[in-house]
């Protein structure tokens, strides 16, 4: 089973081990792959290549529930989506 997890998930940023092979790292280290059409990030364990984790794209709304939090990344977010909007 591959986990989802959410883009402001605080589990994004911490060591992550692979259900198959037991590898452990950060996803940042994994390997990425953008699927730009189902809006979803999908992570990929660098030595077995079987999927860590499956991270949708945030919308809007969700983009600002975090900003609300006092997340640093969705705060950065929202003053892109203001400039590219002005
Ligand atoms: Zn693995």
């Amino acid at each position: 089973m591959t986990t989802t997890i959410g883009w402001f998930d605080r589990r994004r940023r911490e060591v992550f081990t692979c259900p198959a092979c037991g590898w452990q790292g950060l996803l940042e280290a994994a390997d990425s792959e953008l699927f730009e059409r189902s809006f979803l990030l999908v992570y990929r364990c660098p030595p077995c290549d079987g999927p860590l984790a499956h991270i949708p794209l945030p919308d809007e709304a969700e983009i600002r529930r975090a900003a609300r939090r006092g997340d640093a990344e969705a705060l950065e977010m929202i003053q892109d989506m203001e400039r590219a909007s002005e």
